[in-house]
């Protein structure tokens, strides 16, 4: 009954089975005939397994069993005997935890009887049934087959006529066993040897099914994924080079959209230009919106500018170029009259008596007098190089460039002439109803080296003169 023999051999894979079976449905169940036909052919016994595609031929086969005397092996319970009975077992299969739950009663007793008929059987453990059975194959191969004799004496012993081993989707029927069918020990272990390459075949298989990107094969892993990078980085530098310059430069939001060309080749596809155009057009419709959005906030960034510039520069209360403004454009207009030897004027004014404007009217009334004041010297001196400042408190300049002190004396007495028609009431002044100016003016053809202020000093000393000499009029420095 050679056929037993390939059975009992087959066992250990069997054992593997419930494993496979949950985790990978048939395709692990079929490679163990493949096993159990190698071994059968050094044998010169053929193999005959049944598949039981109902479950219902599976049990009724079972249920035969002990009736007939054979012993029932389930495949749980395969992995029972193996534990028992010293055979090649996987280290990570979980024998005990299965003991009494998986596989009829029967079988496990049936497994611990031959365990106590085999003590002194030697326990293969590896960490799977090929792998433990490729070491056997390669070193221990006598010990195996001795175990295997073991096992065939204790069934003796136990007077198991058979056995069948069942899976959850085959059953072998092992014949009659009795010593004298065991085989020649040397012929069996040269058949076990003969398992070596489909032993090898069955681990390279189980690399695959359980473990797809297995340890082993890491290099590959890296290679693969290096690979990859590589051809995302070769894709992206390719469409950057053959994205045109034109389109992706900056253009303003009022001009239209460059239309991006890619140069044809034989290696682009019309779906692949099509999908590089898109690419473009976004890119350049996204840096469009981005340079708008851009141009807004400069913009408004500009505009802040402006306004915080027009404020370190104007007067808040006349809204009039105040000293500073003033100063810098004096020396400015220095150094230009100097060099174009053009007549510079200055105008220096202060409303007479406003101590007693205010004392008499209030301080709030003085700033609004102040500010009609200063809307009169706008309406006065209104020539493109006239610049009108307030020089402090009720005092008031006026450079007038490419100016004589003549031209400078018209536009003063304009000034007196709208004074008067806007005849501000003055109640507390000595010399008019209305607020009066006193003016001094000044004016020359700078010389570059020469200090701008000696100017304003003397509008200042002819200011003085129109004071001391009354008020309500004005006094030119003859340059
Ligand atoms: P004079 O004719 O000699 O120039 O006499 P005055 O009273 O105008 O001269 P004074 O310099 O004695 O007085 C200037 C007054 O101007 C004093 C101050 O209260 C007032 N003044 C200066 N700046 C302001 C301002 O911003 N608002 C108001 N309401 N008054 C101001
Ligand atoms: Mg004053
Ligand atoms: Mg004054």
């Amino acid at each position: 009954m050679r056929a037993w023999w390939i059975a009992i051999l087959w066992m250990p894979f069997a054992s593997a089975t419930p494993l496979w079976v949950d985790q990978r449905d048939t395709v692990s169940v079929l490679l163990a005939p493949d096993v159990a036909q190698a071994l059968a052919e050094p044998l010169g016994q053929p193999l005959t397994i049944r598949w039981a595609d109902e479950p219902k031929t599976l049990k009724r086969q079972v249920a035969q069993t002990q009736s007939l005397g054979w012993g029932e092996v389930s495949s749980s319970a395969a992995a029972l005997v193996e534990l028992k009975t010293g055979w090649v077992s996987r280290q990570d299969f979980p024998v005990d935890q299965l003991t009494g739950r998986i596989g009829r009663p029967e079988a496990s007793q049936w497994a611990t009887q031959l365990s106590t008929q085999t003590p002194d059987a030697t326990w293969f453990s590896y960490p799977s049934t090929e792998q433990g059975l490729l070491r056997v194959i390669d070193g221990e191969i006598d010990a195996y087959v001795d175990t295997l004799a073991n096992l065939s004496a204790a069934m003796t012993r136990l007077q198991l006529h058979g056995l069948r081993l069942s899976t959850g989707h085959s059953t072998m029927d092992m014949g009659l066993f009795s010593a004298p069918d065991f085989p020649d020990k040397a012929k069996l272990s040269r058949a076990v040897a003969s398992l070596k390459p489909v032993v090898k075949q069955r681990i390279d298989a189980q690399f695959r099914l359980e473990t797809p990107v297995s340890t082993a094969h890491w290099p590959w892993g890296v290679a693969a994924a290096l690979g990859g990078l590589w051809l995302i980085t070769l894709i992206l530098w390719r469409r950057d080079r053959q994205a045109p310059a034109r389109p992706v430069q900056m253009a303003r939001p009022s001009q239209p959209a460059a239309t991006p060309k890619v140069q044809p080749t034989e290696a682009r596809g019309p779906a692949y230009l099509n999908e590089v155009n898109q690419l473009l057009q976004k890119e350049i419709a996204k840096r469009q919106a981005k340079e708008a959005e851009l141009l807004t906030v400069q913009d408004a960034l500009n505009q802040a500018h402006r306004r915080l510039e027009q404020q370190v520069r104007t007067d808040g209360l006349t809204q009039l170029a105040n000293r500073r403004h003033f100063d810098e454009q004096l020396n400015k207009e220095w150094r230009r009259h100097a060099r174009e030897a053009q007549m510079l004027t200055i105008v220096l004014m202060d409303i007479d008596y406003f101590k007693k404007y205010n004392d008499g009217l209030g301080h709030p009334a003085g700033d609004a007098c102040l500010k009609q004041v200063a809307t009169l010297l706008h309406q006065a001196f209104n020539r493109s190089g006239d610049l009108v400042a307030r020089y402090g408190g009720e005092e008031f300049v006026v450079l007038l460039a490419n100016s004589s002190a003549q031209d400078a004396a018209h536009q003063v007495e304009r000034l007196q002439s709208l004074m008067n028609q806007a005849a501000i009431p003055h109640p507390g002044s000595d010399v008019s109803p209305q607020v009066t100016l006193s003016m001094g003016i000044a004016s020359c053809i700078p010389l570059a080296d020469d200090d701008p202020w000696g100017l304003v000093e003397e509008a200042d000393q002819a200011l003085y003169q129109a004071k001391v000499d009354g008020r309500n009029q004005y006094r030119v420095v003859a340059a």
